[in-house]
């Protein structure tokens, strides 16, 4: 989501007539684009912003911003903590910021702009001339979380669900696809609950009629989902995802944790059993869809029995990916007047455990391919690698294509046959001839800017 807003910011900015510069000494406005999901990120910016002092002392002029849901979560302390920052401006404003600068510059002191805004962020549509292009993109289709996790800053620097309507997604989707994009990640903090704070004529419009409307656009061959969250995945939108010829087989829906009694503490608004039927369903009408989720071990009053049974959750649902992550209290989140007991030696001990046990299911995950065909999305020519393209199959499991003579382009879908594995890799070949996939990539667009860019 951040590194979307970045190119919302490029946009605003571009279109302004600023030009980039990523040498922050030599730049006129720095900007920290910021993530408050962890400390040490916040930390980071802080001793960065620090390294600027001398700058700022040294050509008072340079206009210093922090930007994004640090600036919403800390607001005004920031000024008191970084007295030679002159703007703080909130996630809910990307689209003000060249003005808030500009006001900066004619001699404001201290901008501050944060929380809720009545103008949508990416309204009315996000514009490309910010956007470096490729082949693969993406797209916020809401803002927010109307959800409470227990450890979760986010409802409380995001705020409240924000869905855009869906004429403006699809109109955004088409303007890339007709730029060269052939895959498009639809990011949300909940993605499966878009549309609970839309009404269109009496009726919400949902996840899974947005999935079906994306179907008609010609050119766009997948479709990422980026984050569900288990108890608003109904059987409407399964049955959504089963029918699009677009929607990449691969799905992160985060479990947290495998114990009903942490699940309770964390608020997440699912039992293992509710989740379990989720999955039943999904895998039902999807045999093939692969599973990604999140964890957090050592969350308070974890017991080895709680821990034992994230274990055999992750065993059960045979990710094949995890992200774990370490319990550690954010201010400002419910789950901090919960007493942090587990000690940081067994936080880290299962850490290890579950990352070991991912890497094992991961390894029989992707070895299990082998002998099957599928799709491979082109992404880059590996350094190491030269003669071959790297890519996602459809079920995001990674693959390696033989192409020696550098024919091929980004973002060309490929039908293949799955030959082997090496590592965590599928090695495939193509079940087209080269003239044919030679003919298929002519129809994809070569990426070019919107005008307002070359103006620029
Ligand atoms: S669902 Fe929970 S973890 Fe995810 S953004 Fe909302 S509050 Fe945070």
């Amino acid at each position: 989501m951040n590194s979307y807003d970045g190119e919302l910011i490029r946009g605003s900015f571009a279109q302004a007539g600023y030009r980039e510069e990523t040498n922050p000494e030599a730049a006129d406005v720095v900007l920290f684009h910021t993530c408050s999901v962890r400390e040490h990120a916040e930390e980071r910016v802080h001793s960065l912003l620090g390294a600027l002092k001398k700058t700022k002392r040294e050509r008072p002029d340079v206009v210093l911003g922090v930007v994004g849901c640090m600036a919403d979560r800390e607001s005004e302390e920031l000024f008191e903590r970084e007295p030679h920052v002159d703007l703080v401006c909130g996630s809910r404003h990307f689209p003000k910021l060249p003005d808030l600068v500009n006001q900066v510059i004619a001699g404001d002191r201290r901008v501050l702009v944060v929380g809720e805004s009545s103008r949508a962020v990416d309204s009315p549509v996000r514009d490309l001339s910010g956007y470096l292009g490729g082949h693969s993109a993406q797209v916020a289709i809401m803002r927010g979380c109307d959800l409470n996790c227990s450890f979760c800053i986010v409802p409380s620097v995001r705020g409240r669900v924000e869905s855009r309507p869906i004429p403006e997604i699809l109109d955004e989707c088409r303007r890339l696809v007709d730029r060269g994009s052939t895959e498009i990640s639809l990011l949300g903090q909940t993605i499966d609950s878009y549309g609970v704070d839309l009404s269109e004529g009496g009726a919400k419009p949902q996840l899974a009629r947005l999935m079906d409307e994306l179907a008609a656009v010609e050119g766009l061959k997948r479709i990422r989902l980026i984050t569900l969250h288990p108890a608003y995945c109904n059987d409407e939108l399964i049955s959504a995802l089963a029918r699009s010829p677009q929607f990449m087989r691969f799905l992160p829906i985060p479990l947290q944790s495998g114990s009903d009694s942490v699940l309770k503490r964390m608020k997440r608004g699912y039992s293992v059993d509710s989740y379990r039927k989720r999955i039943h369903a999904l895998k039902e009408k999807m045999p093939d869809l692969e599973l990604v989720s999140d964890w957090i071990v050592g969350f308070p009053g974890e017991t080895d029995e709680d821990f034992e049974a994230s274990v055999a959750a992750m065993k059960e649902f045979g990710f094949l990916q995890s992200y774990v992550f370490q319990y550690s209290p954010r201010p400002g989140t419910p789950s901090t007047q919960l007493s942090d007991n587990v000690p940081s030696h067994l936080k880290g001990e299962r850490n290890r455990i579950l990352l070991d046990l991912q890497s094992q299911i991961a390894r029989e995950r992707t070895s299990a391919q082998v002998g099957k065909d599928g799709t491979l999305m082109l992404e880059l020519r590996p350094e190491k690698n030269p003669g071959c393209w790297r890519g996602k199959l459809q079920t995001g499991h990674s693959a390696l294509l033989q192409d020696p003579d550098g024919l091929l382009r980004p973002g060309l879908s490929v039908p293949v046959h799955i030959q082997d594995w090496k590592g965590k890799e599928l090695l495939v070949r193509s079940k087209l001839e080269l003239s044919e996939l030679l003919r298929i990539q002519a129809e994809i667009p070569k990426w070019s800017p919107e005008p307002s860019i070359l103006e620029v």
